[in-house]
């Protein structure tokens, strides 16, 4: 299945937003400056979408780390747990937290079906907002779930 396709009609703002946010440069910045530019970047989001903003915690537990980040709903504005300063995996998560809120749009069969669907509309979103940084990251192995060939 190729996720990064998957979604064809994202919000125009949510691309410039994304595109504005995550340039190249962002890798190069300090962990505060990169933890606060995803705030930046989920405050923003969570104004487009009409939902609480989600807090953002960065951990190296070991169960945080085997996910690739976490979601959690159980206080009443969610909070997104990331191992590290992935964009991709910022993307996915407030996605669930979209899911949480009702904003993505449809229902569920399971969380199989959140799965997919997070990871097509982060990854859709990736390819729309930059495209080479998804390209690059693939090419490092860094993104689970899409070949190269998938991005041709
Ligand atoms: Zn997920």
């Amino acid at each position: 299945m190729n996720y990064t396709n998957k979604f064809k009609n994202i919000k125009l703002s949510t691309i410039g937003l994304t595109h504005a946010l995550f340039s190249p440069e962002f890798f190069k910045k300090s962990d505060a400056d990169k933890q606060s530019q995803m705030k930046d970047w989920l405050s923003a989001a969570s104004a487009l979408y009409g939902v609480v903003q989600p807090d953002l915690v960065i951990s190296n537990e070991e169960d945080v780390c085997e996910d690739g980040g976490q979601y959690y709903a159980e206080n009443w504005h969610g909070t997104i747990v990331l191992p590290k300063y992935s964009v991709v995996s910022l993307l996915h998560e407030f996605r669930h937290h979209l899911q949480a809120d009702g904003k993505a749009h449809r229902s569920f069969r399971d969380s199989e079906d959140r799965e997919h669907d997070a990871r097509g509309w982060s990854l859709s979103l990736l390819r729309a907002a930059r495209p080479s940084m998804l390209k690059q990251s693939v090419r490092k192995g860094y993104i689970m779930f899409v070949e190269p060939e998938h991005l041709a």
